[in-house]
């Protein structure tokens, strides 16, 4: 079994063994039709039931044919042109390649003793990311698993800020369009449930701040601490940016920490010509990016970055085994100081690997052109007499419903586009996600693939109308018999 080892011994049989494997997944890749086989999980459970996990298969060639039968062959594609559904990106070779040569080396980004220059590399581009916001000199930040956890920790150093032991006091104030994991946060930090304030958007889905400033004054007045502002930069809905300079002002006035939660957005950090869209932002106390969104990373890439490197020790605990309080006089720089996580991957090393080969105008081209891809998707929607588009979009996402032409109940619609878009995703022709406006069910399209083409949005919309229209076909015939 010491075959099996990475070692200096095992050199070429991992040479074979990840070449193999590379080859199915190209091989899959380029045979790759549609994003989703369609199947359904029933179908799809007894073949992985079947599995006898203590019956090992002994070699890479089987254990990659059961592959093929357990996962590549339905997996979905967030490759594939017709995938619209999340926010997922297909992602760029470089990134596989530093995950690749992360995984085999295996460095841990706790402590210097476990990582060397990986440290290095991460704390160069967490610099990298901060001077793009312009967060100062003070700035500083660490990776992380994903923006829940960004918004997480900034909003622990938000409530340590705040200085006090008082939590029922503490407020935060977010969109009625920001992310759960506001909320979350909130719950874990054990501000409960009425902490987070959520303040209504305007049509373009943008908080407002007019009624930002008015729950602000009201939270003072009635003896409560404005914790935190944050600010979303790219709704996970409707990818609409929140008015930053007008809630930094506020911020500034009510000594509240700014969070801006930048997730979806911080694509905008490396556009050529949209990053003026994120102005203001430089202003954060604290600031959530998933590269895994919008810098075209594997799952997962993300880093909170903060104005002031010295909050961060609101999550500094030392261990003797691990990084103890000397190393901190011996200026070892342990990233743990500044972390939720202990043992971490060594991510960063995707990003680097694609920084070094495209540049960033090269990331930032791409997510410019899906953009542009849902600006042109907007003018289809909003000339097609079949289809409601909720908002021109400043990102890459386009909320919309298929309204028939004859008139049916409210409800009825509803239930046209839900099924329309499990037929879809049952056909597996294309994948598009769904969300709520008003109450009322709608469908969404998260452009992140440049590969997608209008002419590519204009058939999923002829799909989807052909689904709908079937479903209110059949619930006609229903009615009349
Ligand atoms: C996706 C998203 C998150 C959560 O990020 P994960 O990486 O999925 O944990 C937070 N905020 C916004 C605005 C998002 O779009």
């Amino acid at each position: 079994m010491r075959s099996h080892l990475l070692n200096d011994a095992t050199a070429d049989r991992y040479r074979r063994s990840v070449t193999e494997g590379v080859e199915r997944v190209a091989d899959q890749l380029a045979a790759t039709r549609r994003p989703f086989s369609g199947i359904t999980p029933q179908e799809l459970a007894p073949t992985v039931d079947a599995v006898d996990l203590d019956r090992p298969l002994g070699s890479t060639s089987a254990a990659l044919d059961e592959l093929q039968d357990v996962y590549l062959r339905d997996a979905v594609y967030f490759h594939h042109p017709r995938y619209l559904g999340h926010l997922n990106c297909p992602v760029v070779i470089p990134a596989v390649l530093g995950e690749a040569v992360l995984s085999a080396v295996n460095s841990s980004l706790d402590t210097w003793d476990q990582s060397a220059g990986a440290t290095l590399i991460e704390r160069k581009l967490i610099d990298w990311t901060t001077g793009r916001i312009g967060l100062g000199p003070l700035a500083d930040g660490v990776f992380t698993s994903g923006g829940t956890q960004s918004n997480l920790q900034a909003l622990l150093l938000a409530r340590e800020e705040a200085g006090t032991a008082d939590l029922a006091k503490l407020r935060i104030f977010s969109s009625e369009c920001s992310h759960f994991s506001v909320q979350k946060s909130a719950q874990l930090l054990g501000l409960g449930r009425e902490a987070v304030v959520p303040i209504p958007v305007d049509r373009e889905k943008r908080m407002q701040s007019v009624i930002l400033a008015a729950e602000l004054a009201a939270c003072r007045a009635e003896g409560l601490i404005p914790m935190a502002i944050v600010a979303t930069a790219g709704t996970t809905d409707f990818g609409s940016i929140d008015p930053l300079p007008e809630i930094a002002a506020l911020a500034a006035e009510y000594g509240a920490w700014m969070h801006v939660d930048a997730a979806y957005g911080c694509g905008l950090l490396a556009s050529p010509t949209r990053r003026h869209l994120l102005d203001g932002i430089e202003h954060a106390d604290s600031v959530t990016v998933d590269y895994h969104k919008s810098f075209f990373q594997p799952v997962s890439s993300s880093a909170v970055l903060v104005r002031d490197g010295a909050t961060l020790r609101h999550a500094t605990y030392h261990a003797d085994y691990l990084n103890p309080r000397r190393t901190v006089a011996e200026q070892i720089p342990n990233q743990v100081d500044k972390s939720l996580q202990t043992t971490r991957r060594f991510d960063a090393l995707k990003l680097w690997m694609t920084l070094r080969v495209m540049g960033a105008d090269g990331v930032g081209e791409l997510f410019d052109e899906v953009c542009d891809l849902a600006r042109a998707g907007f003018e289809l929607l909003a000339a097609d007499p079949r289809y409601d588009v909720v908002v021109q979009p400043q990102l890459s996402t386009l909320v919309y419903r298929y309204i028939p032409a004859h008139v049916t109940s409210p409800a009825e619609i509803d239930r046209a586009n839900l099924y329309a878009r499990k037929a879809l995703f049952a056909s597996g022709e294309a994948v598009v996600a769904g969300t709520k406006v008003d109450g009322r069910q709608y469908l969404k399209f998260t452009l992140l693939n440049p590969e997608t083409t209008v002419a590519d949005i204009a058939a999923v919309l002829d799909l989807i109308a052909g689904h709908a229209e079937q479903y209110l076909g059949e619930t006609l015939v229903h009615a009349a018999s």
